[in-house]
């Protein structure tokens, strides 16, 4: 016998971005319904094509979303909120699409509540998918839900891939993890209570997969690597032991993924279940605890290939550490497969054309990564004379991965070796910081700022692609940039804010425009990767040891703080963002790549503060999202992440204020953690909860600034000047007014002019009225 090779899923929207393309023309009314299925469909066959090609033995089916797998089973299990006018039976797309994107109106369903603020529905609520930047549309459940199939698509694409000449195992999202996922519609009861009304729908649906002649499925239940509770571990017991008794004959593969099944693979195990997969490259000790308490018929699949990253798999150490484990427990029941879904990772290196050689030898895509896992099989043929020449490519890359320049620089590493605990501490306290800064800036109650951008305005992002096109020479878009920067600065002023910023017209994005300009970063052509619906981003690779060749944002500060006599803020994206939001090389642990970030944003920040700028924004909107899934990983996570925040904020003197931004709405969980980053000032996303959130932030928990954010700029909506004074006169339940400054929720990019200057008028407004009256 063989080993088998299995792939988890595939990425789905295309190597060429076929899917947003056909999305975004279907939602415009350019193309038909039909002519989306029929991209759709195409997608999929080349999708089972090349991992057939690349020699897969199993092949997913069901991977494929027009949008998003978590909507895709709310749709499949009737899951859907009456708002949105379903009366049953199959969803059709446009409610499906409603449910995704809100509608209007005019695309509504019949029967739709029309209580969103056009006319329409709202969108399902959207947040992220463990820990990756995958967003999810978030189920919602009623008290009286109830739940039925209402039309059995992972068997259409069955059929479809057999039609195609591709037997394949069914991907399901498993009913715990979904119900986990979803939220009580008013918070009223537990999601996990109604499983015993969901399991018949998928019971149903398992029936007639079985009856279809489908042997296997994969049913994901990703809950596994989280802390679970008694009632979440009966779920799961009542769940796998229905579908046993129900469809005996079906083959289930429970698959986990995004860390350590550690406490919870005792129940696991327990479940009657065929195969196991898990995630053997977040948490690699798994592998021996697994092989010997697994009983001896199940399979295992392994989940050896990374498909969270793209770097190569070092086979050969794999190989090794695999060989005399496997031989010892059987190899018949071994699968070998990605870690996860490849859904996280771009689909083919072979796009790359302007990646530096070298490094692209270090990578491996979705594709490359399916050819890894054939390579692994192949070493374990029986009668291969030297199975580690199958890896002669692989070892190669790795001997120069390890030794390269272009990864190693001895000045990093040395100063990362001097570090300090003083290099992340200010001067002095807070108190002392504070009276030299109100010195210095002279600022009164509650002063007005922004969060950094303006409008990225059509004409902006023109100039940007007329210019990296090189049809705009960098003279003239310099001086289009300037100019622009200069209207913002003289409207600012001229409305009467206190704390200005320049606008951040040269950026593109906020990750980006630094990673461009840092050592030890590269960026791909063609690595998108899907972040929700048909937003994809194409996150930088952190590849070696970063540094900051030249200063990367004096120019435009001094330019800016030229125009003006008040203060200008220097923006900068903090060392946290920089890391979470790109691939991060696998050598090194990650808070040591992240002490590498601060350091480099440490020299920008002595920089401006040299230059004359005095207050210096270090934005941290990713920190949250870097929390390890288990409880028992978050402070650890934590020491390093505010450590690394202060590294970067530390180097300048006491009068120097250091604001930090963050927009989400959580913080109960982490508020030491926020309150020990020891800004002066933070900004944080509120007015969408309508000041709720800042219950967590009082004048005890925190005692800095803060700038609860006042204005929702994710709506078009113009807020009234009598609106923002309440949401600030709230705010002083809790904070003292000394304390507050008063500023939208976060950059104003997405903004059009015409909502941003009404908005901010009322906004400085607001303060001025505060004023008088505190
Ligand atoms: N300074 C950034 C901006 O205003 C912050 C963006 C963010 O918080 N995501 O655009
Ligand atoms: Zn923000």
């Amino acid at each position: 016998m063989t080993i088998k090779t299995a792939n988890l899923g595939f990425p789905r929207i295309g190597s060429h971005r076929e899917l947003k393309f056909a999305l975004e023309r279907y939602w415009a009314g350019k193309i038909e319904r039909q002519d989306l299925l029929d991209v759709a469909a195409r997608l999929r066959a080349e999708n089972w094509a090349a991992q057939k090609a690349r020699g897969i033995q199993i092949i997913p089916s069901n991977d494929f979303s027009l949008y998003d797998q978590v909507l895709d089973t709310s749709v499949l299990v009737g899951a859907v909120p009456p708002a949105y006018g379903w009366k049953g039976g199959p969803v059709d797309l446009d409610t499906y699409f409603a449910m995704a994107r809100g509608s209007t109106a005019s695309t509504c369903a019949s029967g739709c509540t029309h209580s969103g603020p056009d006319g329409g529905n709202p969108a399902q609520e959207m947040t992220k998918w463990f820990d990756t930047n995958y967003h999810y549309m978030v189920p919602e459940f009623s008290d009286d839900q109830r739940f039925e199939l209402t039309r059995n698509a992972p068997l259409e694409a069955f059929l479809e891939a057999k039609a195609l000449g591709h037997v394949t195992r069914p991907v399901l999202l498993g009913p715990v993890t979904f119900l986990k996922l979803g939220k009580a519609h008013a918070g009223a009861f537990d999601t996990i209570d109604l499983i015993e009304r969901l399991l018949p729908a998928y019971a149903q649906l398992l029936t007639e997969l079985a009856n279809a002649g489908v042997e296997w499925v994969q049913i994901d239940e990703p809950c596994l690597v989280l802390d679970l509770d008694e009632r979440e571990r009966r779920a799961l017991a009542l769940t796998y032991r229905t579908f046993a008794s129900e469809i005996p004959q079906l083959k289930i593969m429970l698959a986990t993924y995004f860390g350590a099944i550690g406490d919870n693979l005792p129940k696991a195990l327990s479940l009657p279940i065929a195969g196991l997969h898990l995630d053997l490259v977040r948490a690699p000790q798994q592998l021996e605890v697994l092989l010997q308490t697994a009983p001896a018929q199940l399979v295992l699949s392994l989940g050896v290939v990374d498909g969270r990253n793209l770097w190569r798999t070092d086979l050969a150490g794999l190989y090794r550490r695999l060989q005399p484990l496997i031989e010892a427990h059987g190899r018949d029941r071994i699968e070998l497969a990605p870690s996860c879904s490849l859904l996280h990772v771009p689909i083919d290196l072979d796009l790359e054309r302007a990646l530096d050689p070298e490094l692209a030898s270090w990578l491996a895509f979705a594709l490359q990564k399916l050819d890894e896992l054939s390579l692994l099989a192949r070493a374990f043929e029986p009668g291969l004379a030297n199975p580690e020449q199958v890896f002669a490519r692989s070892i190669a890359a790795a001997e120069a991965r390890l030794t390269s320049l272009k990864v190693h620089d001895p000045l990093v590493a040395g100063r990362l070796k001097n570090l300090t605990a003083a290099d992340s501490r200010r001067q002095s306290g807070f108190a002392t910081r504070r009276r030299l800064q109100e010195d210095r800036l002279a600022l009164p109650l509650f002063p007005t700022t922004t969060i950094g951008s303006f409008p990225q305005t059509p004409e902006v992002r023109q100039a940007r692609s007329l210019h990296a096109k090189g049809e705009l020479s960098y003279v003239d878009y310099l001086a289009y940039l300037r100019q622009e920067t200069e209207k913002a600065v003289r409207w600012q002023e001229e409305i009467g804010i206190e704390v200005l910023v320049h606008g951040e017209f040269e950026r593109n994005d906020m990750v980006q425009y630094f990673g461009e300009q840092l050592s030890g970063y590269a960026f791909t052509q063609s690595g998108w990767v899907q972040s929700y619906g048909s937003r994809y981003v194409r996150p930088p690779i952190i590849f070696g040891d970063v540094s900051r060749p030249n200063p990367m944002t004096v120019d435009w500060a001094t330019y800016a703080q030229s125009l003006t006599g008040k203060p200008m803020k220097g923006m900068l994206t903090g060392p946290v963002t920089m890391l979470q939001w790109s691939f991060v090389r696998d050598d090194l642990p990650r808070s040591i790549v992240c002490r590498q970030i601060a350091l480099a944003l440490r020299d920008e920040v002595t920089d401006l503060e040299t230059a004359g700028i005095a207050v210096i924004q270090i934005d941290e909107p990713a920190l949250r999202e870097g929390l390890p899934l288990r409880q028992a990983d978050r402070n650890a996570y934590l020491d390093w992440a505010v450590e690394c925040f202060r590294i970067s904020a530390s180097g300048v003197g006491d009068e120097t204020q250091i604001h930090t931004h963050m927009c989400y709405s959580e913080f109960n969980d982490i508020m030491a953690a926020i309150a020990a980053m020891d800004a002066d000032v933070i900004s944080i996303e509120t007015s969408r909860s309508k000041m709720e959130l800042l219950g967590a932030f009082t004048d005890q928990a925190y005692p800095n600034e803060i700038g609860p954010g006042v204005y929702d700029i994710h709506s078009p909506r113009v807020p009234s000047v009598d609106e923002m004074v309440h949401l600030i006169e709230k705010a002083t339940d809790g904070l003292t007014p000394a304390q507050i400054w008063v500023n939208p929720d976060c950059g104003l990019k997405t903004r059009r002019w015409e909502e941003v200057r009404p908005a901010l008028v009322n906004m400085v407004q607001a303060a001025q009225a505060l004023r008088q009256s505190f």
